[in-house]
């Protein structure tokens, strides 16, 4: 009994669950089992922006990250061009975000699925469940039961829940608190679509394809980005803007009408119309609520704790998302991995939960402020200085040096255990 396994049942296998599961799988003294809802392990986004903060924890979470961002086909972004696209300096450019380490911008964009596909790779198919819906978790003498809507269940010693932004493990976690705090709409809504490199080169002109660069466009109400994915064949483009009642299935139709009119002081602007016109090309365009979490007691209690969006849902205007569960997969690694017996995975969590929460809530009150600014709606309004004054200083604090990072909490943990 004393040298048996660990067992950690993990809840969700979107970017959290994949890569922490990755990184546990690691440590003989852990057994894992991945549940997912879906009927395969798969990611329904376009890309995900890695800014350098991102992937230094994804390497500090696994050692061989660079190789699983190549093998997912990781595009480097050579340069990003933030821009005005409305108002008096419509066409300025605010700054050229080349020195990433600088500004943190996204470096690396990358296809979800093939980042996915490639965190879960390594992982015996035997410990992949998909088709498996939780429902409910009780906590028991011997740890924690997890029941699923298939009718089974599983005993574990402890459950990591990383379900999303509106997961069931976090009103576990949360009990009589859970509804208080719940996500809530972020005051943002967004549209991202793909299109084919030469029809975006078309509509938008040759002159922003030259370079394979990203371009971000502030104005007034509303931020536009479009890149460039898959080897130059694709162009993403975003839309998001500030919303100001969110619909109740946080999804809603865009018309030209609608866009003409959320856009309507950028539409004698260089980017605008063309925007508009690749969104409307597509099958049944929507527009997508942002929601997040505005506070967290805790991200943990018992032997159950959650990471990801299912405990710091965020804004995207930071790019910081997938990086923050990243961070949280790297702390509870490390913690899990330092203690030998169940008893001790409660203080791990406490630990968890101590370290990782006040920077999470952080990232997310700096992400909605990056938004209001990105969109003319702080004090810098649409004036490029004031624009990059407000918006370089907002990566600093993501950037951290990780591995003291990890032996502070490691120690924290140690101090607890009377070790
Ligand atoms: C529009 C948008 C753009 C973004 N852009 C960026 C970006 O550029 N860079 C960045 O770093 N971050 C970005 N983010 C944030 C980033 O995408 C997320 O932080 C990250 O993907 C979180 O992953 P997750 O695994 O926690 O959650 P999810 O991806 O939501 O995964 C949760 C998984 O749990 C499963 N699940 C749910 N309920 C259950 C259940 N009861 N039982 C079993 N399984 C369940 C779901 O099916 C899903 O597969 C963006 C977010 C949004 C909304």
């Amino acid at each position: 009994m004393e040298n048996r396994r660990i067992r950690i049942g993990i809840i969700g296998g979107g970017l959290a669950g994949a890569s922490i599961a990755n990184s546990l799988s690691r440590i003989p003294s852990i057994a894992i089992d991945v549940f997912e809802a879906a009927p395969e392990f798969s990611e329904r986004g376009a890309a995900v922006g890695l800014a350098l903060p991102s992937q230094r924890a994804l390497q500090e979470l696994l050692e061989d990250a660079k190789e699983t961002l190549r093998k997912a086909q990781s595009v480097p972004i050579a340069s990003s061009r933030f821009m005005l696209g409305s108002g008096p300096h419509a066409g300025t450019v605010v700054v050229d975000f080349g020195d990433a380490e600088k500004f943190g911008a996204p470096e690396l964009i990358v296809h979800r699925a093939s980042l996915l596909r490639e965190l879960l790779a390594p992982l015996p198919e035997s410990i992949l469940h998909p088709n498996k819906k939780m429902i409910s978790i009780v906590k028991t003498d011997a740890g924690v039961k997890v029941y699923f809507a298939d009718g089974t269940d599983y005993e574990f010693d402890a459950v990591i829940g990383a379900d999303g932004v509106f997961g069931t493990v976090r009103d576990h976690v949360l009990a009589d608190e859970a509804k208080q705090y719940s996500a809530s709409p972020a005051g943002f809504w967004d549209c991202r679509v793909l299109v084919p490199f030469e029809k975006a080169k078309a509509v938008l002109g040759e002159d922003l394809f030259k370079l394979d660069r990203q371009y971000g466009w502030a104005g007034d109400g509303a931020f536009l980005l479009h890149d460039v994915l898959e080897n130059g064949t694709v162009v993403h483009c975003v839309i998001s803007a500030v919303e100001h009642e969110s619909p109740p299935d946080r999804k809603h139709k865009l018309t030209r009408e609608f866009l003409n009119k959320t856009l309507a002081n950028w539409l004698d602007g260089p980017i605008a119309s063309g925007i508009i016109d690749l969104v409307l090309e597509q099958d049944d365009p929507r527009g997508y609520s942002e929601w997040e979490h505005k506070a967290t007691p805790t991200y943990a209690r018992g032997r159950v704790c959650i990471m990801g969006d299912a405990a710091h849902a965020s804004t995207p205007f930071q790019a910081a998302g997938a990086g923050q569960a990243f961070e949280d997969g790297m702390i509870l690694s490390a913690l899990l991995g330092h203690i030998s017996s169940p008893d001790d995975i409660e203080a791990a969590f406490k630990v968890y939960d101590e370290v990782r929460r006040p920077r999470c809530q952080r990232v997310i009150d700096s992400s909605r402020g990056t938004g209001l600014i990105m969109c003319g709606r702080s004090e810098a309004g649409l004036d490029p200085e004031k624009i990059l004054q407000a918006v370089a200083p907002r990566w600093d604090f993501l950037n951290l040096d990780l591995k003291s990072y990890v032996q502070e909490a490691v120690q924290k943990l140690d101090e607890r255990l009377g070790a």
